[in-house]
């Protein structure tokens, strides 16, 4: 059993995501899958879709314009929330210690956070893509934890790119994140790849040796999409 998550970003509407779940009812796969759309989508049944937020603020309530906190986004009924995305790194300039904070916020409702580490293509570049991942790892997750978290590994420079790693360089990459939390004593902890993933890749991609599942960007906006991704895999 895979996890397939999609990450809508800043895309659809209710009535789109309502067709999603519609789309989805039939489809006969024993994957978990998970959507994290937009905030003003919560709140719907998903079906057999279990819904998430893209982002949640740090802090738990108050003079904060615009967020949008853990326990608000666990009122709406919703189960996940991504943090730490690229974009969310790239735009608004979130580092390690941020994403830690609203991981741990995140924990702290009953929320299950999809913990987001890559490197960016200078990185890549400078031979520092081992490391990137697992500072961010060992940085981005936090403490105490004692209830589930996911860990998606998404090669910033292949986002919404169509590039994907090679699968020696994502088997090294979910290698590392796998041994770096076992000995953070989070051992069996799901470990996503994220970016560029499609119906035509994404068996490929999740029949590498630690890759748990899949996050999705582009590709999951759209059934006929998605499913195909959803159901590559047992
Ligand atoms: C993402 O944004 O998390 C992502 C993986 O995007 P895409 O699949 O479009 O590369």
């Amino acid at each position: 059993m895979k996890i397939i998550a999609g990450n809508w970003k800043m895309n659809g509407t209710r009535t789109t995501l309502s067709e999603m779940v519609s789309a989805l009812q039939s489809v006969e796969s024993e994957n978990t899958v998970v959507l994290c759309v937009p905030y003003t989508m919560l709140g719907i049944d998903g079906g057999r879709i279990s819904l998430g937020a893209q982002d949640v603020s740090r802090h738990t309530h108050g003079a904060f314009t615009g967020e949008v906190s853990a326990s608000m986004i666990a009122d709406t009924g919703a189960k996940y929330v991504i943090v730490g995305h690229s974009e969310r790194r790239q735009y608004h300039n979130e580092t390690n210690s941020i994403v830690r904070e609203k991981a741990a916020a995140a924990l702290a409702n009953g929320l299950i956070p999809i913990i987001c580490v890559g490197e960016t293509m200078d990185e890549k570049q400078a031979g520092k893509t081992m490391a990137v991942i697992e500072s961010g790892v060992r940085e981005s997750v936090p403490n105490d934890v004692n209830t589930d978290i996911i860990i998606a590994y998404e090669p910033r420079w292949a986002i919404g790119a169509g590039l994907t790693p090679t699968e020696a360089e994502i088997a090294e990459a979910h290698t590392l994140i796998a041994k770096t939390l076992a000995e953070m004593g989070l051992g069996g902890t799901p470990v996503l790849y994220g970016a560029s993933v499609k119906g035509s890749n994404a068996a490929e991609i999740m029949s590498i040796p630690n890759v748990d599942g899949v996050l999705v960007g582009g590709a999951s906006l759209k059934p006929d999409d998605f499913i195909p991704i959803i159901t590559s895999v047992k």
